[in-house]
This record gives C-alpha cells, sequence and structure tokens, in this order.
C-alpha cells in the first residue's frame, strides 16, 4: 500500500472486516456519482489479508443471516458489490436459486466477501495494526482539534510504522474473544474463533493426541465445533460442558426477526430505557448463547446414532460450569461445577476448547488518548450519536464514528451482518453532510 503521511484524509477507517469494507464500497458508491473527486479514504487491517472469522469457517457452517443481507443490498439494491452479482460473476446464479436455500455456507459468504474486496480501488493496508490516536498539532489542553494523528504500526510499512493525517476515524475492530474466568489461552486451551486454525496444526503435527476433547459452552460455535469433532475425530472422547440444561433454539421466525430491519434501529435508539430492556428480555434469544435448530437436530442426531451403535463419544455435563483449569503434566485438568448438587468434579482432556463468547467491540485500546474527549453515560458507555459519532468535548472537530460496540444506542444489529448495509450508507451520508 502507498501511504502519504502529506495527505490529509477524509477519513481513515481501523479494522477491515465486513464492516469497514462495506463502508468503503458505500465511500466508492455515493461520492463516486458527482463527478468531484471522492473523500481521500484509507483502511488498515491488522491480519496479512482479508479474514471473517476464519477460525469458524467449519465445512457446511451456513450463514445465519439472509444472502440478501449482504454488504450492499439493503442500501443499493442495484449495486455491482451484491451478493447476486457475485453469484453471477462466479456463474452460480441459477444453481443457487435452484438450491432453495437463503442462507449459503460461511464459506461461500467469505468468497463472497474476498470478492468483493477484489473489486475495490480504496487503499487496504493488511498487516498494519492502528495503536493509537492523537490530536494532531498543537498539544494545549483546549485547543481545538481540526485534525488526528493515526498511528499505524506494519511490517511492510517504511520503517515499521506510518502517522497519518485525518478529519474522521471509523473504528470496526470486531467482536472480542472472551473466556472463562481465570482461564489463558495456550497450545492445548483454545478460544472457538482459532479453533480451525488450532485444529489443523494438531491434526498434521499429533493428530493422536487428540483422544479427549472437551467443549465449553452452549452457543452457536460451541455447537457447530463439537459436531465437526464427532465427525472428524471418531476415535475421541467429547465433553460438552454446558451452563443450561440443553442448546436453547435461535429464534430466527419471522416477526422476531423484524428487530434486525433498519427500522428497529430508530425505534431502539429513539426508545425508552424500560423499552430497550424489554427489546433484550424478549429477543436475545435470536442470536445470543442460542443454536439454529439444523445444528441442534443433526448434533443430536449422532448421538443418538452412538447410543444405537453401543459407543457413546459424547458426555454431556450440562448445568455445569467450570471453575478452574490447570496443566497437570502434558494433561488440561479441568475443574467443574454442576449448578444442580454444588458437587465438583475434575475432568482431564488433551485439548479444551472454549467456545465461551465474545464481548462487544471495545474502541477504547484503539482510541489511545483520544478517550478523553469522549463522553460517557452514567454507565461509563459512550455516548454515540444516531449518525454513528461518539459524542465528545466541543474542542473535538474530528468525527470518531463506531461500527460496533453501540448495543447499547443502537440495539441488538450492532455487532451483526444484518444492518450493515444500511448503517455504513448513514455513516458516508454523515461524513459528506458534516463536512459541508
Ligand atoms: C463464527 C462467527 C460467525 C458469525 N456469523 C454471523 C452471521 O452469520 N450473521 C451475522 O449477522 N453475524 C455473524 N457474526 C457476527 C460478526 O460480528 C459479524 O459477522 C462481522 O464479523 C462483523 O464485522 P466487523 O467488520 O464489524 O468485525 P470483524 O469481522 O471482527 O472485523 C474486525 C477487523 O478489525 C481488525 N482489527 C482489530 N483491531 C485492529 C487494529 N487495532 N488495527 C487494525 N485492524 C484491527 C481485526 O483483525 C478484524 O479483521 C458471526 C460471528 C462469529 C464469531
Amino acid at each position: 500500500m502507498e501511504l502519504s503521511e502529506a495527505l490529509t484524509h477524509d477519513v481513515v477507517g481501523i479494522g477491515f472486516g465486513p464492516s469497514n469494507l462495506s463502508l468503503a464500497i458505500a465511500l466508492e458508491e455515493l461520492c463516486g456519482t458527482t463527478g468531484e473527486p471522492g473523500p481521500a479514504a484509507a483502511f488498515f487491517e491488522r491480519k496479512p489479508s482479508l479474514g471473517w472469522h476464519r477460525g469458524m469457517l467449519l465445512p457446511d457452517a451456513k450463514m445465519q443471516i439472509s444472502f440478501l443481507k449482504d454488504l450492499v443490498t439493503f442500501r443499493n439494491p442495484a449495486s455491482r458489490f451484491s451478493f447476486v452479482s457475485y453469484l453471477h460473476a462466479k456463474g452460480r446464479l441459477p444453481r443457487f436459486v435452484n438450491n432453495q436455500d437463503f442462507f449459503p455456507t460461511r464459506q461461500e459468504f467469505h468468497d463472497y466477501l474476498e470478492w468483493a474486496q477484489a473489486q475495490l480501488s480504496t487503499p487496504v493496508g493488511y498487516g498494519c495494526e492502528v495503536t493509537g490516536i492523537r490530536p494532531a498539532g498543537d498539544d494545549t489542553a483546549a485547543a481545538p482539534v481540526e485534525l488526528l494523528r493515526v498511528e499505524v504500526r506494519g511490517a511492510g510499512l517504511p520503517g515499521g510504522s506510518a502517522r497519518l493525517h485525518t478529519r474522521n476515524v471509523v473504528i470496526s475492530t470486531g467482536l472480542v474473544p472472551r473466556m472463562p474466568d481465570g482461564v489463558e489461552r495456550d497450545e492445548r486451551i483454545w478460544h472457538s474463533s482459532e479453533f480451525l486454525d488450532r485444529f489443523r496444526e494438531w491434526e498434521t503435527e499429533r493428530a493422536g493426541e487428540m483422544r479427549r476433547i472437551a467443549v465449553v459452552g452452549a452457543g452457536q460455535s460451541a455447537a457447530e465445533i463439537l459436531r465437526f469433532l464427532h465427525d472428524r475425530l471418531p476415535g475421541a472422547m467429547l465433553t460438552a460442558i454446558l451452563p443450561p440444561y440443553g442448546y436453547a433454539i435461535a429464534d430466527n421466525t419471522p416477526f422476531a426477526n423484524e428487530i434486525f430491519d433498519p427500522a428497529a434501529v430508530d425505534d431502539y435508539y429513539y426508545g425508552s430505557d424500560e423499552s430497550r430492556d424489554m427489546i433484550w428480555k424478549h429477543h436475545r434469544n435470536t442470536n445470543y448463547s442460542v443454536v439454529d435448530d439444523e445444528v441442534i437436530k443433526s448434533l443430536y442426531e449422532r448421538v443418538y446414532g452412538d447410543e444405537v451403535k453401543g459407543r457413546r463419544r459424547v458426555e454431556f455435563l450440562n448445568l455445569a460450569r467450570v471453575e478452574g483449569v490447570k496443566r497437570v503434566a502434558d494433561e488440561t485438568r479441568i475443574t467443574v461445577r454442576s449448578l444442580s448438587t454444588d458437587a465438583f468434579r475434575d475432568i482431564d482432556v488433551d485439548v479444551l476448547v472454549c467456545a465461551t463468547g465474545y464481548d462487544p467491540m471495545d474502541p477504547a485500546p484503539v482510541l489511545g488518548e483520544l478517550d478523553a474527549y469522549c463522553l460517557r453515560d452514567a454507565r461509563g458507555r459512550y455516548r454515540v450519536e444516531r449518525d454513528y459519532r461518539i459524542l465528545t468535548r466541543p474542542e473535538l472537530r474530528c468525527g470518531i464514528y463506531l461500527q460496533g460496540g453501540t448495543e447499547h444506542t443502537h440495539g441488538l444489529s450492532s455487532s451483526l451482518l444484518s444492518n450493515l448495509a444500511v448503517r455504513s450508507g448513514e455513516i458516508v451520508n454523515s461524513l459528506l453532510t458534516r463536512q459541508g
């Protein structure tokens, strides 16, 4: 990537997953129509190439949203970056339709994302981590801040680092993997986000050592990993540790799904605290700690099939929590507490997979000293305007926009793909309007 430290950018995007990819497309589409030169934009992604949850691209794993909720269609159904355009370009459109399935595999969606980014002309710096943002220029605390300095580190950059000036940033650094309290990752203790990479390493180098594996968690990733291990390691004993009695089904029925419609963002944003609480209470089960019915059924079929063959391979420890994990020689010892009897039990495994979910995006590490300009509510959460711009002290004249981390202001779709096309359009319009 060619970087000009002398150039003042209009916008720098931090993180290049689907959210900022969608934003980059919206910038090209919405600004490319005027005939004027578009805003100067650059994006940075710390991974070496575009990658969307590569560690969970399990064979057969399906998308949890319709293919029409792609990077663009809800904002611009005629876009050349749509999933339908992708299918057309790949020569698969008729067969996709014949397949009669709204939900592509995750692998196909990943291929779509790669295809879409290859059509873009906006520069993306891969292998470049943004390490902080600070006011550019005058360091006097009360001086107006008209420009930001974005600090980037990357082996491919001249001298290993760069500093860019910009009027706006859009932070989209994604969900943060969560481990059980007190449990650290190591070569035998994995988070689901790294599952396939770790599994492949073991499969090539020490397959025979994967005899006993425990999977902790009750959500989609936990169930998918258990099903995958059951298929891939017929000789292994698997233990599923889950706090509920059984995997709960994800509600993707039509009325409930309206919670992810673009209009639902206004209902949430302008709603009362009580209505927001009600939305979470009633509709959490559309996405959080739930599993698609197809995955539940196919997993149950496998477990029942084992029983018919007289060989149980999965032990379910339900109503159970991991209380501690320690290394004993080459083994990992998990202490599990039963929530029904309060009894403790130790289990020794070769590998422990923690499918224990994610925390929402946290912009603070990237904001660095700029964080002090950002206003927070009584509960310490960022105050965010409807156009996804953080409310800041008046002396900061630059825009800090969030894609993610706005569950408390914009609702359930904040970390998901559902509303990404419309949200990107709203952010681009805000950038253009506020810039004048
Ligand atoms: C396994 C899995 C499956 C999912 N499936 C669905 C689904 O089917 N439907 C749905 O709606 N949602 C799904 N989700 C939710 C998920 O959050 C969204 O799919 C999507 O990833 C959001 O895109 P994003 O760009 O905001 O974040 P991400 O895809 O997480 O991208 C953020 C990027 O920022 C980069 N980054 C982080 N910090 C820095 C930094 N300091 N400098 C530079 N780069 C940085 C990261 O490397 C990453 O590539 C799924 C989540 C998981 C974990």
